[in-house]
Order: C-alpha cells, then structure tokens, then sequence
C-alpha cells in the first residue's frame, strides 16, 4: 500500500512536471503570488542591509560556541600586551593542531560561564573596544552574513541564527527587495564559500546551477499549493537531478528545469492528498531530536525554553494519553500556527528561500573544514527535516500561547533553533541517521513529516 501510494504520488509529480496539473483547489494558500524578480534572488546581495544591534541584543553571538580564528588574526592576537586583552589571549585562545584550513587555525573558547573571554559587561565586543573592528576576526567581522562565490559573482545572505538577521530575513514581504553593495568595506570579504563541485562521489560538476535555484525558489513562492506539495515537488526534482548528474538519467539538466517549470501556478494536486499523514511519527521524531539537542550544552538556554513551551503546547504531561498529544497538535496548528502563517505567508518561504541561498542548495556549500558532501536528495531532505523540526516546535509554541502568539514567537523560536543546530555539521547527519532509521527517507516519509 504505502509503496502504491508513493508511486501515485510520484506520478502526480510527473504528469504535472509535463504540464498536465491535476486537482483544482486542495489547500490552495489564498494570499495573491508576489512578483518574483528571481535575477535578483537568483544572486542575493541581502546580507550587507545587516546591522549589528550590539549590547541591545537578547542573544548576543559571543557565546556557547568555539569562535574559529583565521591564521592571521590569531597571529596578531598573540602579541597583544598582556594588560591589554593579551592574557585573555593566553587563557583562551589555542591553535587548532589538526586544522588545515587557514580560516579556522585557531578557536576562541568560552569562559566557564560560556560566553566569549573578549565580550564585556557592557555587552560589547572587548577586541573591538581596544583595537578598532580591524583587529576582529574574519568570523567576528562577517557573522551573521554568509558570502559565497557563484558564476564570478560574491552572494551574500544571512544567518537566521542572529535575532537582528532573522527579523530582516523572515519579516521582509520579499527578499528580493533587500539589495546592497556587499564590497562596501563594511566587514572582511576573505572567507568566502563555493559551489559544491565533483566531489569524487561521482557526480559532473555543477552546472545549470542558477537555472536550478531559481526554479526551485519559484515553486517555494509558487502559492497556487500548499507548501508540503511544493516540497514534495523539490524532493522530486531533486531525485532527477541526482539521476542526471550522475549519468543514470541522460535527460539533461535544462530540460528537467523546464518540465518542472510547466507546474508553476498550477494549483494542488489532489492525487499528493493520498499520501500519508501519521502525526504519531511526526511528534514522536520531533521529541528525539530535540530532546537530544537539549542535552547538548551549546544548544544555548533559549533553545531548552522553545523546547519546553512546545512540550507545554502539545501537554505531554506524564498522565496524558499519546492521542491527546496529537489532538492538542492538530488543534494547535489549526487555530493558532495556520491563520498566524496564512496572514504572513512570506515568513516560511523566506526561511526556505534563505536556507536555499545561503546553503547552495541542491547542490551543496564548499570552503569550511567542515564540509561534507552531499547528494542533492540528502540536501533536500535535510532541508525538510529542519523545516519539519522548526515547525513543529512552532506549532507546539502556537499551542501553549493560543491568541497571544504572533511574529515573535516565530523570530525567536526560528532563531534559537538555528544557532543550536544549523552551524554543526554533525548534528545534521545525526538528524539525517534518525530520519533514515524510522524509515522516513522517501516520498511518503516526507508527506509524513510535513503534514498535520
Ligand atoms: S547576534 Fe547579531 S545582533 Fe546580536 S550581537 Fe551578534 S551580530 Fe549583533
């Protein structure tokens, strides 16, 4: 059964990818669909309209992390006088032994109180106070921006793990409005990212990439569906791209660009409507992972209290059967999280267009030490588990302030979340193994997750 469902279901995908739309108005999101000026979003220059608010901040980024430290940068740390922040430097600053990339040669450590030796009382930046902001590191002086090269030209989009950046991103009506000069000077343009290329896992170089995104951010602003079965239709696209860039599909990438592009505006897909829903698996995953994200100390307090409101907002109290969870869910999401959402829809499509930018998404982000090569279906599907993880906490967070919740809940709960787990490569892999093991993995796991 589940295998005929995932079958229909792909089918669906397909007739409509040739240009044969099915069902008329299942779920259909009301709001009219904004102008796209997908050239502008298709290069985003977003990140250089960023404003660091400084000691009025409510989570300041200097601490719970180790803070990378580039070669040079470090180097003149070290011969900082020690009456001025140089025996700072001595107690918390070491070099990475194992580190082959100049950009993080050393780490900044936490004090025992977890935030950075160089953040003050006055809740500014010590280094910067002392020595100017051009002594900051190159991660100091660019976060929460994110500069990456693509076809000759620098991007820039922004980190939603800053409360100051995920206001600008998520309550933009459009992205594409928020334009800037990103070699104003204004901070360092040395650590720059690329797009993912051969990575010896066999796949062609990456080509077709802006036609590829600016596809894909379409169907995410393409408001004709509902945003699971434009997901569902990048899952898709995704597999086929995979196909193709590995030499299993010759179709060629154009081509499937255009088959996909025939879909846009052409409403939901009443054959999707058969895949499943299964609330229990979506709540019972949610729980594992976050649960465990908790535990991490980096996971920072405001996660742990996102956390809490949405265990708060389902009513998992210990005497309460499992089904009464999942009725306060879908009650939640029904009256509180879907009119908060329908009235801004822009909130949940900035978030993925965001997360598509900045990642390079489907084809994958390259330059950290830390990088690892993925498939574009494993980059999307990681792309769902996050979108269903964040959520889902926001439904439970809808759940526990009914009428009162509104565009706050939803900057700091998205904010939260992408500090504790968007910047640690292994924490998507372990979310990755879980999503895989509940055998959540293909088209009808996916449904499963998105869905109420
Ligand atoms: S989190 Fe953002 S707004 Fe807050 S101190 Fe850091 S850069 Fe500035």
């Amino acid at each position: 059964m589940r295998k005929n469902e995932v079958h229909s279901a792909s089918r669906a995908i397909a007739k409509s990818a040739h240009g044969q739309a099915a069902g008329e108005s299942v779920g259909k999101r009301a709001s009219p669909v904004p102008k796209v000026d997908s050239e502008k979003l298709a290069q985003p220059t977003y990140a250089g309209c960023f404003e660091c608010i400084g000691a009025k901040c409510e989570d300041a980024c200097c601490g719970d992390w180790d803070i990378p430290l580039d070669k040079i940068t470090y180097q003149r740390y070290r011969l900082f006088p020690r009456e001025k922040l140089g025996s700072l430097v001595s107690h918390f600053v070491s070099r990475d032994p194992e580190s082959t990339h100049d950009n993080a040669y050393a780490y900044i450590h936490p004090t025992d109180s977890g935030v950075c030796p160089f953040f003050g009382e006055d809740r500014l930046c010590g280094v910067q106070k002392q020595y100017g902001p051009g002594l900051l590191s190159t991660t100091c002086s660019l976060y929460p921006r994110s500069l990456s090269q693509v076809n000759g030209r620098l991007e820039g989009t922004l980190s939603l793990s800053c409360p100051e950046a995920a206001r600008l991103v998520l309550l933009s009506p459009s992205l594409s409005l928020l334009e800037s000069n990103l070699h104003s000077g204004e901070f360092k343009t040395d650590n720059v990212f690329s797009l993912a290329g051969d990575m010896g896992n066999h796949r062609k170089p990456p080509a077709h990439f802006l036609a590829v995104r600016s596809l894909l951010i379409e169907l995410i602003r393409d408001r004709s569906r509902p945003i699971w079965q434009n997901l569902l239709m990048i899952a898709s696209f995704s597999k086929r791209l995979d196909e193709a860039m590995t030499g299993l599909n010759l179709e060629p990438v154009p081509a499937l660009v255009d088959q996909y592009r025939v879909a846009l505006g052409q409403g939901p897909y009443d054959e999707l409507e058969g895949l499943p829903r299964d609330l229990k698996r979506r709540i019972e995953l949610v729980l594992a992972l976050s649960s465990k994200q908790s535990a991490r100390h980096s996971s920072g307090q405001r996660f742990r209290d996102a956390f809490w409101d949405f265990v708060e907002g389902i009513g998992s109290a210990e005497s309460s059967a499992p089904d009464e969870d999942m009725n306060r869910f879908r009650i939640a999401e029904s009256e509180y999280h879907r009119p908060l959402l329908d009235a801004h829809p822009f909130l949940v499509e900035n978030y993925l267009v965001n997360h598509m930018l900045q990642h390079l998404f489907p084809y994958g982000r390259a330059g950290s030490p830390r990088f690892i090569a993925r498939s574009a279906s494993d980059e999307c599907l990681l792309l769902v588990i996050q979108f269903s993880w964040v959520s889902s906490l926001l439904i439970g967070i809808a759940g526990r302030y009914r009428e009162a919740f509104s565009t706050e809940h939803v900057i700091s709960t998205v904010q939260s979340f992408t500090r504790a787990v968007d910047h640690i490569p292994q924490i998507h892999e372990d979310a990755l193994a879980a999503v895989r093991q509940r055998g959540l993995d293909d088209l009808s796991g996916i449904s499963i997750l998105l869905r109420t």
